[in-house]
């Protein structure tokens, strides 16, 4: 029988009047139910987000660091059931279902220690002024279905640490791992701190406008961005968006072709290209254009296109039919304007399950979809460039800036041209790597302030400044 799934609102797992569906991409079928929460049930939950904020945040941050180590806890103890349930319902491949919820555990191990120290202003005869860093209250966190679990992780690991506690919205595309994770954590969290509740798109809204919501934390495409901005702003909410990029790789000539082309594969391939710093666009020096895009091509002829939960299969179904609709669309256009193939690009479009082949774009020209677009799914342009300069003004040519990489021999020279590109991460020989100890957020229209490090902890609080006037007269 299919499995319901509950909500966690405080302390307690409970279910609504009624329920969604949740489908395996790879096979269409039906994995489990969530429910589908409206206004009353989210009143709920803030409301208990409420009464526990007014203990919660007067923790000390060891009592914070406990309960954020018992969360990673239970993930690692988990992990087998969690990342085959995550591979049910988002499609990646095991290996990368496990990279996943290993990470989250991992990443809330490494941020449960981050504190916000007081600074001090002012220390003189006259005055001693300070800062301190107070939480802002109960936090609405919503998160999209490429990462689901990470995304919730990141989400509720700051929330605690800073003394907030949060309303997390997961994904109706990918609900069930993060509710299997409110079960698993229901009596590691104190009550109300932590509260899990799904719906449809729908419910994004009605939290965005939540006149009891302090903060929204928020991850997914820009378009959504911009209403929770609207939607934020009858209140002045604090706001942090990351959003969508089309990150750009710029590839120089002395790259070691055997070496790079693997990696660069994979920087554009893992989940199926569903993540928001996969390389989307990768520019190659015309001196190895074509012994590198022909070593890519024939690598991707050796990754398996597949169902994730199979051994063997390195890149697995899109996780969605509206997002399988819009890739296939893209590869039509490429099609339809004349653009060549190095690779893929035949969809068979009445199989079962949203797979897309493996495709690889030979030199589309600059203003092709395929390039302007953010295509968040396996199919990459590779583009000729001549000039550094050229390959800079290309990459930043673009009203996303989330991520960039340089692959190069000289770092000296890669650095340089790191600091030429218009986006908020950028490395310099590899990709996907993100530290929980850095701050990592966009500029331009790929977000909105930061998430992880102390940056990104600050962005759950407000500085408060405390003046004593020393040589007052009272
Ligand atoms: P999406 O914007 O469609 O949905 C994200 C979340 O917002 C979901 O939980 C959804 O239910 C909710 N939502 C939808 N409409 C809403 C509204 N009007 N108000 C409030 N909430 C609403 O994004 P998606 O399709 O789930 O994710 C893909 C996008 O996310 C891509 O653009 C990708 O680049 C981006 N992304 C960004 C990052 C990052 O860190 N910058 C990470 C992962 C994904």
């Amino acid at each position: 029988m299919t499995k319901t799934y509950a909500n966690l609102i405080d302390g307690e797992l409970v279910t609504a009047g009624q329920t969604f569906e949740v489908v395996n991409p790879a096979n269409e079928q039906v994995v489990g139910l969530a429910p589908a929460c409206g206004k009353e049930e989210l009143d709920r939950a803030v409301s208990a987000a409420r009464r526990a904020f007014k203990i919660w945040r007067k923790t000390s941050s060891e009592e914070r660091q406990k309960v954020v180590q018992g969360i990673a806890g239970v993930i690692k103890e988990n992990a087998d059931e969690l990342f085959r349930l995550l591979t049910t319902e988002q499609g990646k491949p095991h290996a990368q279902a496990q990279q996943e919820i290993y990470g989250a555990a991992g990443l809330a191990v490494a941020q449960s220690t981050l504190t916000l120290d007081d600074v001090i202003n002012q220390d003189d005869d006259t005055r001693l002024s300070r800062t301190r860093r107070v939480p802002v209250g109960v936090v609405g966190g919503i998160v999209p279905w490429n990462f689901p679990v990470m995304m919730a992780i990141q989400k509720i690991v700051p929330a605690l640490i800073s003394g907030c506690t949060i309303v997390l919205k997961p994904s109706p595309f990918t609900p069930l791992t993060t509710l299997r994770i409110a079960e698993l954590i229901k009596d590691v969290v104190p009550a109300g701190t932590v509260n899990i509740i799904t719906g449809p798109d729908e419910l994004g809204p009605l939290i965005t406008e939540h006149p009891d919501i302090d903060k929204i934390t928020f991850t997914g495409s820009t378009a959504t961005g911009r209403k929770i901005m609207e939607g934020a702003a009858g209140d002045l909410k604090r706001i942090t968006l990351e959003l969508g990029g089309n990150d750009a790789s710029i590839v120089l000539p002395d790259a070691d072709v055997e070496k790079v082309a693997e990696q660069l594969f994979w920087s554009s391939f893992s989940n199926a290209g569903q993540i928001c710093v996969a390389a989307k666009r990768i520019y190659i020096h015309e001196d190895i254009y074509d012994d590198l895009s022909r070593a890519i091509a024939e690598y991707a002829k050796t990754v398996v296109v597949g169902d994730g939960s199979q051994q063997g299969t390195g890149v697995g179904p899109i996780q969605n039919k509206k997002q399988f609709d819009r890739v296939c669309e893209l590869i039509q256009d490429a099609k339809d304007k004349g653009y060549e193939f190095l690779t893929g690009g035949d969809v068979d479009p009445s199989g079962t399950g949203y797979y897309v082949p493996i495709t690889i774009l030979d030199n589309p020209p600059e203003d092709a979809r395929i390039v302007a677009e953010e295509q968040f799914g396996p199919v990459m342009p590779l583009m000729k460039f001549a000039s550094v300069e050229e390959a800079i003004e290309r990459a930043n040519n673009s009203e996303y800036g989330l991520a960039g990489a340089v692959w190069t021999k000289d770092t000296d020279k890669g650095v340089e041209i790191a600091e030429q590109l218009e986006t908020g991460t950028v490395w310099i020989n590899e990709f996907l790597h993100i530290s929980p100890l850095a701050p990592f957020g966009g500029h331009k229209q790929s977000g909105f302030g930061a998430e992880y490090g102390v940056d990104g902890l600050k962005e759950f609080t407000y500085p408060q400044v405390i003046t004593i006037k020393r040589d007052a007269r009272v």
